[in-house]
């Protein structure tokens, strides 16, 4: 394990050049493994967000009359330099956000997948022209770039959570300004040479890291040149951002927070169920919004299932994700790892079994263990709110329909797992929950050539597949004669 690394782009990148902020303030980046400090980063202030307005503005015009072809060719680059140095685009998001490499590898992946994907949805564009129906004008319909996003992105997908906003905005022919995490910045810095030589022009996008989160935002999302805010993150900031977003109806797309249900049915293969749980639970050790956070197991294999899965969660190997054959990193943070550490004690206290884990280690780093818990009462914390990270709370069941109405008992509605070798059952269920997102015997829900997003407080619009380029849309409609 190495975990010295420079950082050559810790400054803010405007206009496609590199700035200290206005007053030189900065902030540091730790290293959720050893505690110890990454890198200094520069933290924009008000007076830099303005400058990265003007220079979105001033790129607006001639990115949005680009053909839709060479937008899509610049984008593809970016796909294409992305891929070509994944290893060192993981070793950065494990270092500031802790995960194992191998989840590492598996985000950097699906975040350069968005260029490509984006890069084919931007000359896809569709539009209509027809006969009014009784009028005598023609109707013509097309869909034109928005104007200036602004990105706010989350610290537990550094690289992904950004390049599906970055990618369908550039693609629509949009300029951004991004605000990723304080936690986890230095993974977009270390991307934007790339989108420089992949032909993307100055101003076209720029980051802003800060640790005045609130009013840059803020500002960001009042000033008149700006058409969207695409944000994700927890549920109360999101909220936040409507309010803000209202005094000049901005056009919302919002990815919130989760409390997904995995229903192990009595007909599921115990082996697929097991896989999926374990990916629907562990896949950045838990630290996702599409974690599963309450396994409901049909009583006749409830048995046999936590057995399967606890030997598989005790299996694993905690430690620095850099290190050789890890499988659980650090969380991110200690508020974090406190909040998990809460969730574990209150179900305990309340009369939940702990089997496996439960226990916080000494020493440094922010690690939690894979952690199980069975009998988890209904009034533990753990069942109502997003206990992110690597905690499976299990309860039982033995009837159809109530499972069914504990899951779907819940303000989020963004994703849940249903397993059961029952086809017909299966997609009945599926139907009945109220979620955005359904996995059906698969743990994984997420696809660049999917519409993400949830239902209820998980949020507003789509993220990837067709949709999601029409959050960075609007669609206009002209009345013709001729
Ligand atoms: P968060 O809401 O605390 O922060 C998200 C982003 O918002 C960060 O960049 C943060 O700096 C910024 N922010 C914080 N307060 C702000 C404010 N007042 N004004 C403007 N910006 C502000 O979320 P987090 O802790 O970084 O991420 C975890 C949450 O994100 C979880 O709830 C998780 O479910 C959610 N999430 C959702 C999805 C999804 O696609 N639905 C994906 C990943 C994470």
């Amino acid at each position: 394990m190495n975990d010295k690394i420079d950082f050559p782009q810790t400054d803010l990148y405007i206009n496609g050049g590199w700035q200290a902020g206005a007053d030189g303030e900065r902030f540091d980046v730790i290293n959720p493994a050893t505690e110890e400090v990454l890198a200094s980063v520069a933290s924009a202030e008000i007076a830099d967000a303005d400058v990265a307005l003007d220079a979105a503005d001033a790129a607006f015009a001639d990115w949005a009359q680009r053909t839709p072809r060479d937008r899509s060719i610049i984008l593809r680059k970016a796909f294409e330099l992305m891929s070509a140095r994944l290893p060192e685009f993981a070793r950065i998001i494990t270092l500031e956000n802790g995960k194992a490499t191998g989840d590492a590898m598996g985000e950097a992946t699906y975040a350069a997948e968005f260029f490509r994907w984006f890069s084919e949805e931007a000359v896809r564009a569709d539009g209509l022209i027809t006969h009014a129906p009784a009028s005598g004008a023609r109707i013509i319909v097309q869909h034109k770039p928005a104007g200036i996003a602004v990105l706010v992105t989350p610290w537990n997908y550094p690289a992904a959570m950004a390049t599906r906003k970055i990618a369908p905005a550039l693609a629509a022919g949009c300029p951004v300004i991004l605000k990723p995490a304080s936690e986890t910045p230095l993974t977009m810095l270390a991307l934007m040479p790339l989108l420089e030589e992949a032909g993307v022009p100055p101003g076209v996008v720029q980051v802003l890291p800060s640790r005045k989160s609130g009013p840059i935002v803020d500002h960001l999302l009042h000033d008149p040149r700006v058409r969207v805010v695409s944000f994700t993150g927890s549920t109360g900031v999101g909220r936040t951002l409507l309010r803000s977003a209202a005094d000049q109806v901005l056009k919302p797309a919002m990815e919130l927070g989760g409390n997904a249900p995995l229903i192990v049915f009595e007909d599921a293969d115990l082996d697929v169920a097991v896989t999926g749980a374990m990916q629907a639970k562990m896949r950045n050790l838990g630290e996702a919004c599409t974690a599963a956070n309450r396994f409901y197991v049909h009583e006749d294999i409830a048995e046999a299932f936590t057995k399967k899965f606890t030997e598989a969660m005790a299996a694993l190997k905690v430690g620095n994700g850099l290190d050789d054959g890890v499988d659980v990193g650090p969380l991110v943070n200690a508020s974090t790892r406190d909040k998990v550490a809460e969730f574990v004690d209150d179900a305990i206290a309340k009369g939940a079994k702990c089997v496996l884990g439960g226990q916080r280690p000494n020493g440094k780093g922010f690690f939690y263990p894979p952690t199980v818990l069975t009998h988890v009462p209904q009034n533990a914390n753990c069942v109502h709110d997003e206990i992110f990270g690597p905690v499976a709370a299990i309860q039982t069941f033995t009837d159809q329909d109530d499972v069914i109405a504990r899951a779907n008992d819940t303000e989020y509605g963004l994703v849940a797992y249903v397993f059961t070798e029952n086809f017909k059952r299966g997609l009945q269920v599926c139907e009945a929950l109220d979620y955005g997102m359904t996995g059906l015997n698969r743990g994984l829900v997420s696809d660049p050539a999917a519409p993400f997003g949830g239902t209820k407080q998980s949020g507003l619009g789509r993220e990837g597949g067709h949709e999601g380029i029409k959050e960075f849309t609007e669609t206009q409609y002209i009345s013709a004669s001729w």
